[in-house]
């Protein structure tokens, strides 16, 4: 999928380097965010939260909802957050 932008750019040098300048950001953001989830899961989720955390790791579960789905609220909030920073242009 990256792939296709890139080949259809070959002969324009600018568009080249910006496809390539797109293509760096975008592996890079994959890269932080797999550090910054890493990082999250193993001394945040594991750490002072591990009481939402806990029952994820259980094989059992007493209802379809874990204690865990608790981070999916807090991290989409956060999300949500930054679409309405960017979307109400609040930074420019
Ligand atoms: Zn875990």
């Amino acid at each position: 999928m990256l792939i296709l932008p890139l080949i259809k750019n070959l002969k324009k040098k600018t568009n080249f380097m910006t496809t390539l300048n797109y293509m760096a950001i975008a592996l890079l953001t994959f890269l932080v965010m797999e550090c910054i989830t890493w990082f999250t899961h193993k001394y945040v989720m594991h750490g002072f939260l591990w009481v939402l955390h806990k029952d994820h790791h259980q094989p059992k579960y007493n209802s379809i909802f874990e204690k865990n789905d608790t981070f999916f609220l807090v991290f989409s909030y956060s999300q949500y957050n930054a679409f309405l920073l960017w979307f109400f242009s609040v930074f420019k």
